[in-house]
């Protein structure tokens, strides 16, 4: 992709406010939902009606889309509002019924950019045509993957492209349905100046009462735009109901963002420091889940040395962990009065909790 310069210029074309706001349903359940919501976003910052019709669920026997039906229900949601039209495509079958029913954007999901054959085949079938394209991360941290999506893309001679940042899938708990990651999404941004980055602040979220922090830290990132998940019956939507927004409630996180509007470089030096801290919080977030998780397993202990009717406090093990840890602490420029510290505290909390596990 050495011409990337190219790629940021549909945002241009289609003359779309920035951020570009991409709204509507996880998916399209009845013409009269559609319509409905579709008529409600008519007057606002939104650009692009986004529906799923297809939807990839993780366990079947969940909702899977009404299917082709529902192009017809967008392409008259477009008569009506003028708003261009959105869907997820996931084979060469859906890019060919979404070019029948005139769709403006075609959007790979997640779970579809993590295989290298699908997005082969959508870009095959898209070949040379004139559709806007977003290609959301795969579910597993791998940027190389998503580069190599929109690059098959670029190859297939699309020149509206885009990527859509949805977090990223994790094993561990954590207060986000999709950890962002943000230092992945940056780093794309810094080897693609020129690809338009819009973040999906539903699905990194997973509830609605997120989305308007995530989407702040997306625009203090300069992501140039958001696409979120907007239904006028959020609590009874079909799928992902925890996360969708009405569309009065859009409306609102629109007029309490701050988009910024400072001069260049201004906005450079506030980029990086609104990166390097979302690095720092990301950081933050992770140590103290880290800490919680020790003091999980320093419980287990207290359980077993009450079976076992043993002494919280073992000096020898303590002070092997301190000699251990200064010098770990040595190999990242850590101070050895930093690591005990540290330690001391951790040591006095790990001792608070077993007592309370031993005294129950
Ligand atoms: C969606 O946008 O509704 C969707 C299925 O998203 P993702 O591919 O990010 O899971
Ligand atoms: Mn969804």
């Amino acid at each position: 992709m050495e011409n990337s310069k190219a790629l940021g210029t549909w945002l241009d074309d289609f003359k779309l406010s920035h951020p570009i706001v991409i709204a509507g349903p996880c998916s399209a359940e009845t013409e009269e939902q559609v319509l409905k919501i579709a008529h409600e976003l008519k007057d606002s910052d939104v650009s692009i009606f986004r529906a799923g019709i297809w939807k990839p669920r993780t366990r079947p026997g969940g909702f899977e889309g009404v299917g082709a039906i529902g192009l017809k229900w967008l392409q008259k949601a477009k008569a009506e509002t003028g708003l261009l039209m959105g869907v997820e495509v996931a084979n060469a079958a859906h890019v060919k019924l979404a070019l029948e029913h005139d769709i403006d954007m075609l959007w790979i999901g997640a779970r579809t950019t993590v295989n290298p054959f699908a997005v082969q085949e959508i870009a095959d079938a898209l070949q040379n045509t004139d559709k806007i394209v977003l290609v959301k991360n795969p579910v597993n941290p791998d940027l190389a993957l998503w580069i190599g999506g929109v690059e098959r893309l670029y190859n297939a001679g699309i020149k509206k492209l885009g990527v859509i940042h949805r977090g990223f899938s994790t094993y561990e708990k954590t207060k986000y349905r999709n950890i962002p990651e943000w230092q992945i999404a940056i780093e794309l941004q810094n080897r693609f100046p020129d690809l338009p980055l819009i973040c999906d602040p539903s699905h990194i979220s997973g509830k609605r009462d997120m989305i308007l922090e995530v989407s702040q830290q997306a625009l203090d990132l300069n992501y140039d735009g958001l696409m979120v998940e907007t239904h006028i019956d959020p609590d009874h939507a079909w799928s992902d109901a925890a996360q969708q927004v009405t569309p009065a409630a859009l409306k609102q996180i629109f007029s309490d963002l701050k988009i910024r509007n400072v001069g260049v470089e201004e906005a450079d030096f506030n980029q990086k420091l609104a990166r390097l801290r979302i690095e720092i919080d990301d950081f933050d977030t992770k140590l103290v889940d880290i800490l919680g998780k020790r003091m999980q397993v320093s419980n287990k202990i207290g359980a077993l040395k009450k079976e076992k009717n043993v002494a919280v406090l073992q000096s020898k093990r303590w002070n092997e962990i301190l000699g251990k840890m200064i010098l770990e602490g040595e190999q990242k420029e850590l101070s050895e009065e930093f690591i005990l510290k540290i330690f001391k505290a951790i040591h006095q909390e790990s001792i608070v909790h077993q007592e309370r596990v031993i005294n129950k």
